[in-house]
């Protein structure tokens, strides 16, 4: 990581309790203040006319830089003429692409790379709306570790309006990694169940 603010770790126990507390503060809030609808951080638009969201609207950032749309950009540049282990590996997922990241395939890093930057654009915005000590990655994306996780943080620090905001943040992948949003279903339908 180049020097300056640095995109830190934090301990697994103090992530769960960051984590943990946060959603239930934002769920409740929600549940009382917005009828019962959630923040959708994903379909947030980053890219003017870009690729057709599953909302109906264009260029959010779930259509740009989900796992699902990693593996679409892929097939993409593959239909290009791109050279990747990965034309061997169709239909591309989400999973193959990280995979062959990790295996130095430069496709499958350049699709990680341009998925972390529009991640850290998006994330520029959150940090100056809600300014948070700690960021937690969840989903897809949050499997390909460094190679999506320094480019996002470069894209970070070169978009946030200060680097203060910055200062005291922590980013982590989800310690429960793609299973991290059917866990939290499952706990929050547990506790709405046990209060009614
Ligand atoms: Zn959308």
């Amino acid at each position: 990581m180049a020097a300056g603010p640095r995109c830190n770790r934090v301990m697994a126990s103090e992530r769960a309790r960051l984590s943990g507390r946060t959603m239930k503060n934002l769920l409740t809030q929600q549940g009382r203040r917005w009828r019962g609808l959630a923040a959708e951080l994903g379909h947030v638009t980053v890219l003017h006319d870009g690729p057709l969201c599953g909302c109906g609207q264009r260029g959010h950032l779930e259509a740009i830089a989900s796992g699902t749309a990693i593996a679409r950009w892929v097939e993409e540049e593959l239909k290009r003429g791109s050279v990747s282990s990965l034309v061997n590996e169709r239909p591309v997922t989400a999973k193959a692409v990280s995979k062959a990241a990790h295996a130095g395939d430069k496709l499958a890093i350049a699709a990680l790379e341009r998925a972390g930057r529009f991640i850290g654009q998006a994330l520029a915005d959150y940090l100056h709306i809600f300014n948070p000590t700690a960021v937690i990655i969840g989903g897809g994306v949050s499997l390909s570790g460094n190679l999506l996780l320094d480019p996002l943080c470069e894209s970070l620090k070169k978009h946030v309006l200060t680097r203060h905001y910055l200062d005291r943040l922590t980013i982590e992948p989800a310690a429960l990694g793609d299973d991290a949003g059917l866990m939290g279903a499952l706990a929050l339908a547990r506790e709405i169940e046990s209060q009614v």
